[in-house]
């Protein structure tokens, strides 16, 4: 199947500029680094608003499971805190990189973080532009994986809101999804 085309149950698209942690929606996705233990950008705006308990969820997660740090590409759950959301699915983007094809580990950020979206029955769920801050990847191309691979997705989800934060990142997930 070409990763254009929409699968028999793919999700609803929509965009919203604006702040991922003021979404009211069954599971919010985090940009996270591999150790789960909170960071700047996205993620430091999830636990600050989120309160501890994340946190907490975060580090008990290490503990038990990832040691050695959630590995890139993955996602895992916790419960949302304090937002007005039930989860956050936490998945760690591939920094960019010039010389190599990091493409496959950004699409699967997206599918994985379905795939627990899933396990958790949540079925309004919302992306910032993962790996287009501090990793460093074009928005454009970070845009055309993340609705390429939303739109290919074999998935109960309903919504998949794209939340993203300025306008240069608006504007190219709006040009994606025309
Ligand atoms: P990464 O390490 O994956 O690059 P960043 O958090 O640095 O993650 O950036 C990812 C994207 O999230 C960037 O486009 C950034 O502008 C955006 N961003 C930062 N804070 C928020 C927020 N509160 N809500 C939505 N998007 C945000």
């Amino acid at each position: 199947m070409s990763s254009d085309r929409a699968a028999a149950r793919a999700p609803r698209l929509t965009l919203v500029q604006g702040d991922i942690t003021e979404q009211a929606v069954d599971a919010v996705v985090n940009a996270a680094n591999s150790s789960l233990l909170g960071g700047g950008g996205v993620d430091g705006a999830i636990h600050r608003r989120g309160g501890p308990d994340i946190l907490a969820e975060c580090r008990a997660l290490r503990a038990s499971h990832y040691g050695r740090g959630l590995p890139t590409g993955q996602a895992v759950a916790t419960t949302a805190g304090r937002l007005p959301a039930r989860w956050v699915i936490h998945t760690v983007g591939p920094v960019h990189s010039a010389s190599e094809d990091r493409s496959d580990l950004l699409a699967s950020c997206h599918r994985e973080s379905l795939r627990v979206a899933d396990e958790l029955g949540a079925r309004t769920v919302a992306f910032p532009a993962i790996s287009t801050g501090v990793y460093g990847w074009p928005i454009e191309e970070a845009a055309r994986i993340a609705v390429e691979t939303v739109r290919a997705a074999d998935t109960a989800v309903e919504e998949v809101r794209f939340v993203l934060f300025d306008e240069r990142a608006y504007a190219a997930f709006a040009a994606r999804m025309e």
